[in-house]
């Protein structure tokens, strides 16, 4: 299969060409026609399998091929972690949307906030946010989620571990106007298959298996007992 197959746009085609990409890996073969068409999505996958570009090409070119309804609204909204994990995916929305006129901002706590601020208010179009710090700005009226049409959930067993069950649904709550809603998890935990259960409807299921290198090196032995 080659990313031409997967129907994606000739700007983001170039972009993915440009960045290396020969064929696009098993997350991507699979997510990518069901989140072009609009499904949930829940995806079992760990960091490194290409689960990024898996949300973000399909992301991007459903934004470009739908105009946004209200100027400068948040159109699209990734939760992720932590903050290196924000960077790192707004990093990514920049190398897959850099022939698009799209715009993307990264918020996280532990930093000033008038800057995340400042970007807001002049339009964004994807958000790439801690539940945290979102909660906050949401709390403060800084942040309509009233116009997300796309919401993804990245690292969502993690997320959940760190305690943000209460602000992550929260925040989905809010999101009432959303189309979709995909969930990446490297676990499928208790708390990450409630959250599947409460808010997602007749999702496509995709399970990657790790790669050989990326499997600990654990050897499991058993001792029968008589
Ligand atoms: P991720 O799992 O999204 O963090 O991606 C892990 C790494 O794989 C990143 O460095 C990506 O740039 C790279 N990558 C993602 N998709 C592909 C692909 N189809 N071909 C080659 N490298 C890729």
């Amino acid at each position: 299969m080659t990313f031409n197959d997967l129907k994606l746009s000739a700007p983001l085609l170039k972009a993915v060409s440009e960045a290396g990409y020969e064929t696009p890996s098993p997350i991507q073969a699979s997510a990518i026609p069901p989140v072009l068409a609009g499904r949930d999505l829940m995806g079992c996958a760990q960091t490194g399998t290409g689960k990024t570009a898996a949300f973000a090409l399909p992301m991007l070119d459903r934004l470009t091929a739908n105009p946004a309804k209200k100027k400068g609204a948040v159109r699209a909204l990734i939760l992720t972690p932590t903050r290196e994990l924000a960077l790192q995916i707004g990093e990514s929305f920049e190398m897959y949307g850099k022939y698009l006129s799209l715009r993307s901002t990264v918020i996280f706590g532990g930093v000033g906030q008038a800057p995340q601020v400042a970007a807001i208010k002049r339009g964004v179009d994807i958000l790439i946010a801690c539940p945290g710090r979102l909660n906050d700005l949401v709390g403060q009226g800084l942040i309509d989620l009233g116009s997300i049409e796309i919401f993804v959930l990245d690292e969502a067993d993690r997320m959940l571990d760190m305690g943000f069950f209460k602000d992550v649904t929260r925040i989905i709550d809010k999101v009432k106007n959303r189309k979709n809603l995909g969930l990446f998890s490297a676990t499928i935990s208790q708390e990450v298959m409630t959250v599947s259960w409460m808010y997602q409807r007749d999702e496509v299921e995709i399970t990657v298996e790790p790669k050989q290198e990326d499997r600990p090196d654990i050897d499991q032995f058993s001792i029968t007992c008589t």
